[in-house]
């Protein structure tokens, strides 16, 4: 089946064309600055040159006509027609304890991703246009939401109830609700090929560095625990965000600083993590070779980041109590080598030790760990346009 993806931010749009038959994409591409003068499309088919138009996009129903058009494009058009799709997923960053699965988007649970704004105001409002402006283009076709949040609901109460008073939870839904749940899933899944054992038998701890890095404990193919919270700010400390703090912090910079809400929140978000740390860049691409040319505070940012993934990987052992496997994934977990080995030497007595060697493989799926020691280190891509058009698959199937 031909599944188009979509993921939505308020001025851009991913998009790629997946057949679930073949896993691979037709095309993929990517709207940008929509509703912003330069506003653009970027468009890469399968086999086929590249597309690139800078055009006025006021909205997201004008981004996805766009797309569609260039779809069925005569010369970058990767099918005959638009009647070749057979469903559109989305990707939707908030689904609360509304949504623990992959939904098929009706009138109510339209009405139940409007109701999680308040907890992704930033991020839903987007992931609503497109939906609708899907609607609108293609009707009749199935919509499906995947949740970044849904994969988590599975983790016990302990794990989600934070320290405060009951009421915080009933009142406004405060609550661990943790992201990259699309990635986490998809990357459990494949390890469990490649270990060639039953997902329903393994513990996993499934580490997602990136921009935003979160880390989750898989036991069976569930979500134990996960270190992102409440929002994705909990947890590792990130590019440009600072992680755990001791909540005391943040009013005694406010008082000091003179901030207010607003601004805390920018400073958490966007002035903290490693960038805040090295004062050199939000990229681990550009902290790695600023500590090799011996800027001892890039080197700081890496020893503090592999430090908190190592501290992570120690605790999600204890709540699974063993694992069968560390994973890791997204952009720096999948790319530097460097980090790899930081966070994994001194495991030994779990029986976790890197082989230098495999440690130089990138972008392929692959086990990492030393000849005879008990824990392997996947290394796997992660693909979570993949994911969504399979989770689509599944559920318009039914219909
Ligand atoms: P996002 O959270 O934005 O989806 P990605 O998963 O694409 O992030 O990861 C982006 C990050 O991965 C970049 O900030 C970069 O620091 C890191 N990264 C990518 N390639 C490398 C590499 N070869 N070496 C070190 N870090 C890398």
């Amino acid at each position: 089946m031909y599944i188009l993806v979509i993921n939505c931010g308020s001025s851009s749009l991913k998009y790629q064309l997946l057949d679930t038959v073949t896993r691979n994409p037709l095309a993929k591409g990517l709207v940008e600055r929509i509703g912003m003068s330069g506003s653009g499309l970027t468009h890469r088919p399968a086999g086929k040159d590249a597309k690139a138009a800078v055009l006025e996009i006021p909205d997201h129903t004008v981004a996805i006509r766009l797309v569609l058009d260039t779809l069925v494009d005569p010369t970058y058009g990767v099918m005959q027609n638009l009647g070749q799709i057979g469903a559109v997923g989305h990707r939707v960053v908030h689904g609360g304890e509304e949504f623990a699965q992959s939904a098929l988007v009706t009138a109510e649970v339209m009405k139940g991703i409007e109701d999680c704004v308040e907890l992704a105001p930033l991020h839903n409002p987007p992931n609503i246009a497109g939906i609708k402006a899907c609607q609108k283009l293609m009707p009749g076709v199935p919509q499906v939401a995947v949740f970044d949040t849904a994969f988590h609901q599975t983790m016990p109460r302990e794990a989600y109830i934070y320290g405060l008073p009951y009421e915080m939870y009933e009142k406004y839904k405060i609550r661990r609700y943790g992201f990259h749940g699309t990635s986490h899933k998809y990357v459990s899944q494949r390890a469990a090929v490649l270990l060639q054992k039953p997902l329903a038998s393994l513990k996993l701890i499934s580490c997602h560095l990136g921009n935003g890095s979160s880390i989750t404990a898989v036991r069976g193919g569930k979500s134990v625990e996960t270190s992102m919270g409440f929002t994705p700010l909990e947890g590792l400390m990130m590019g440009t965000r600072s992680g755990n703090l001791d909540p005391a912090i943040v009013s005694y910079i406010m008082r000091k600083e003179n901030m207010d809400f607003e601004q805390i929140n920018d400073f958490l978000n966007k002035r903290s993590g490693v960038l805040g740390v090295s004062g050199v860049s939000s990229d681990f691409r550009d902290i790695e070779a600023a500590a090799q040319q011996g800027n001892g505070r890039a080197q700081l940012a890496l020893d503090i980041f592999a430090h908190d993934v190592k501290e992570y990987i120690g605790a999600y052992a204890a709540i699974l109590d063993g694992v069968d496997a560390i994973i890791f994934t997204a952009g720096l977990g999948e790319n530097s080598a460097g980090m790899r080995e930081a966070v994994c030497g001194g495991l030994s007595y779990m029986g976790v030790a890197v082989d230098p060697e495999k440690n130089k493989v990138r972008g392929e799926e692959v086990d990492i760990s030393a000849e005879g020691t008990r824990c392997p280190i996947l290394v796997i891509p992660t693909n979570e346009e993949l994911m969504i058009a399979l989770e689509t698959e599944e559920v318009v199937r039914g219909l």
